[in-house]
């Protein structure tokens, strides 16, 4: 039996029930955090609680628990249910209230957590993932880990029914991100990704990807691209903290330089995993 924990109780996953006037499921009126467990441990889970905490800052939400307090929760979700590998999800709502859209005048926030187990060293897609460009159809904010996720719903439901892993989104003929992550090409032995603004999340997985190329030798340059620039790229691959990093070998039917992982793309995901272990040992 699987546990969670809600508003500060830690309960089987049966019995974590909310609010049908609860402002998440009414409005998508919240924020998340989906942080990876590494060898039975939290990984960089103090960068994703400091944007938990800016995500409730944007939106107006006060904190209903410091961080240390979270930390704490997440870990022990993943310990509790025996997680050697796999993610904590964790939710924050604007709580229950009679139906209105203008914030209520007392908040309750729902806040809940739960773990699940998921192979991330030895990920079968690192050798290689299909993506399907879509159209990003998301609102102005996407800075914000929103859980308002219609457009990601389509774009990764359009993704796989074109039996792609994940939607490439494009906006004004720029790629923007992922469905669930951050994109990067790699030309003339160079990495590229788009600079973080209001048009996209600025992924953990992203800002950690800089230190470990700075330690492998590779250079980034923050810069967005065309999707015809990532279909010419020699290299494409997508981060994100539940996925590392994974070779992008197709943009739908078109095969990404020698449709194999690229080197640049390898040692960046050998790079990611060698520090999750350092960090978890
Ligand atoms: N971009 C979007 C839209 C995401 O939903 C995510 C993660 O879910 C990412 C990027 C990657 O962010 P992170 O590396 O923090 O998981």
């Amino acid at each position: 039996l699987r546990t969670c924990w809600l508003n500060g109780t830690y309960i089987a996953e049966e019995q974590a029930h909310v609010s049908i006037f609860d402002r998440g499921l009414l409005f998508g009126d919240g924020v998340y955090e989906v942080a990876a467990v590494f060898n039975g441990q939290l990984l960089d889970a103090d960068r994703h609680l400091v944007r938990l905490a800016r995500s409730q800052r944007e939106i107006g939400l006060p904190a209903a628990y410091d961080a240390a307090t979270l930390m704490g929760v997440m870990q022990e979700l993943a310990t509790r249910n025996g997680i050697q590998e796999g993610l904590v999800y964790l939710q924050v709502t604007r709580g229950a209230a009679e139906r209105d859209f203008p914030f209520p005048a007392q908040v309750h926030p729902t806040v809940f957590a739960y773990a699940r187990p998921k192979k991330l060293s030895d990920d079968p897609n690192a050798a290689g993932v299909r993506v399907h460009a879509v159209p990003d159809l998301r609102w102005q904010r996407c800075d914000i880990k929103s859980t308002s996720m219609l457009a990601q719903v389509l774009a990764k439901q359009a993704a796989r029914e074109a039996g792609a892993f994940e939607a490439l989104m494009h906006e004004d003929g720029l790629v923007t991100e992922g469905g669930s992550s951050n994109i990067w090409i790699v030309r003339d032995g160079i990495a590229y990704t788009r600079p973080t603004s209001h048009d996209i999340l600025a992924g953990i997985t992203r800002d950690v990807i800089f230190d470990v190329a700075d330690d492998a030798g590779v250079t980034v340059v923050q810069r967005a691209f065309t999707l015809e620039q990532a279909l010419a790229a020699d290299e494409c691959l997508m981060t994100s903290a539940t996925s590392f990093v994974l070779p992008i070998t197709r943009i739908d039917d078109h095969v990404v330089g020698s449709g194999a992982p690229g080197p640049l793309t390898q040692r960046l995901r050998e790079g990611y995993l060698a520090r999750a272990a350092r960090l978890t040992a």
